[in-house]
């Protein structure tokens, strides 16, 4: 018997990385997960290693920025497996650089996939979840979101901007019995991260009091408990899971 029997969540880009872990983690607290990703050879080895776990999952290949793609989706999510009860809104990309040398379309490709991706994905599984009169959404957010960050001023306003947009749809969608919130993580160990130059790397251990990079499973377990049952009295709330670099 897990916490989420019975339920189904739907993880934008799970190809891989925190995404993956997450849907790793709900399924195995009994979530039939909704794998999807842009690339499609990361959600065809993603797919099969959960069907090797014995979790249930399906995969789509399709990109968040796309609203006829996100509306698909979600009709293909309802028509095969009935119900839509957790979104977990993860996919996101970093296009770093200093703010006066970065370009229009460094800025556009972020906001289009971090930001107007979630809100496609909110308004959609919205309208499933307000007519189920349950669901619950979590958003993958970032510290720098909160404290910004020298070199990321695309992506801490992308991440900005979907702590708002946390807000908001929590206030919205409340009535319905619908939470809303947001995970912001810290330095975490991914594909993502291993690009960054060592001294990047070792400014944010520094800054991190934990003084240690968290995993995809720390990321995870909190997306788990937001999802589960004993979440359902919070919403419209930013949990950081950073090694305290933001208090
Ligand atoms: P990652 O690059 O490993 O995973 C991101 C996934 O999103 C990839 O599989 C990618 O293919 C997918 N994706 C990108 N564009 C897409 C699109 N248009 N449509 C569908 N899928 C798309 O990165 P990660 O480190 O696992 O990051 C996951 C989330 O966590 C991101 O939102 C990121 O901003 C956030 N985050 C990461 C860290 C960190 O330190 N790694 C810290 C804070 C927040």
């Amino acid at each position: 018997m897990g916490q989420l029997d019975n339920k189904v969540a739907w993880v934008t880009g799970s190809g891989r990385g925190i995404g993956f872990s997450i849907a790793q983690k709900l399924a195995s607290e009994g979530a039939t997960i909704v794998l999807h990703d842009i690339v499609e050879e990361n959600v065809i080895n993603a797919t099969r290693e959960m069907e090797e776990a014995g979790y249930k999952a399906i995969g789509l290949v399709s990109d968040v920025t796309s609203t006829e793609n996100v509306e698909e989706n979600v009709k293909t999510i309802v028509e095969d497996l009935g119900s839509l009860d957790i979104l977990v809104n993860n996919a996101g990309i970093t296009r770093d650089g200093l703010l006066v040398r970065m370009k229009d379309e460094d800025w556009d490709l972020v906001m289009k996939i971090n930001l107007k991706g979630s809100f496609l994905c909110t308004r959609a599984a919205g309208k499933v979840m307000m007519k189920q009169k349950s669901g619950c959404i979590v958003n993958i957010a970032s510290v720098v979101g909160v404290m910004g960050n020298a070199g990321q001023a695309n992506y801490s306003a992308s991440k900005a901007g979907l702590i708002g947009l946390t807000k908001s749809s929590a206030k919205e969608l409340a009535a319905r019995g619908i939470t809303v919130n947001a995970v912001a993580p810290g330095y975490i160990e991914t594909d993502m991260t291993s690009v960054l130059p060592t001294a990047t790397r070792e400014a944010f251990l520094n800054q991190t009091p934990l003084r240690k990079a968290g995993t995809p499973e720390d990321v995870a377990n909190v997306v788990a408990f937001l999802a589960s049952p004993s979440a359902s009295y919070i919403t419209g709330q930013v949990i950081h899971v950073d090694g305290g670099m933001v208090m």
